[in-house]
């Protein structure tokens, strides 16, 4: 499973891409990028299995970074925070996913692509918030 880096935390990370130049460039079959900085909040519009990192860089300040392109990921300061994910059945027999990463839901149904928040979210915020009081 794969693990991102919480907000406020100072990260290094290596981005991995494949390098569509292989043949003219040294026949190195990828390319990577080392961003560095601060891990910032997701806006909404940014998919689950992304995190913001705030870097130095005055002309792209905040980079996006897609977990599945990450070749390797060094906390600096901070803490790691796992992905969790929850099945949630619908009311239609529909299986939805539910991702809580960052203390931050998202879910796969229409509904939260328009408004943001589901019923399948409600339901896990129930049981996580359950987990929570019964272990402290
Ligand atoms: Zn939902």
């Amino acid at each position: 499973m794969k693990t991102i880096p919480t907000v406020g935390s100072e990260v290094e990370v290596t981005v991995r891409y494949p390098n569509y130049n292989y043949f003219t460039s040294n026949c190195q079959p990828f390319n990577d990028t080392l961003f560095k900085g601060v891990v910032v909040k997701n806006t909404k519009w940014i998919a689950q299995d992304c995190f913001c990192v705030k870097t130095d860089n005055k002309v792209y300040p905040l980079s996006i970074i897609n977990l599945s392109k990450v070749h390797d990921i060094k906390i600096l300061k901070g803490d790691v925070a796992k992905m969790r994910k929850f099945k949630v059945l619908g009311t239609k027999g529909h299986t939805y996913l539910v991702t809580l990463s960052n203390g931050h839901y998202t879910c796969h149904c229409i509904g939260f692509q328009y408004h943001n928040k589901c019923k399948h979210i409600t339901k896990v915020q129930d049981v996580v918030e359950k987990q929570q009081t019964s272990t402290a």
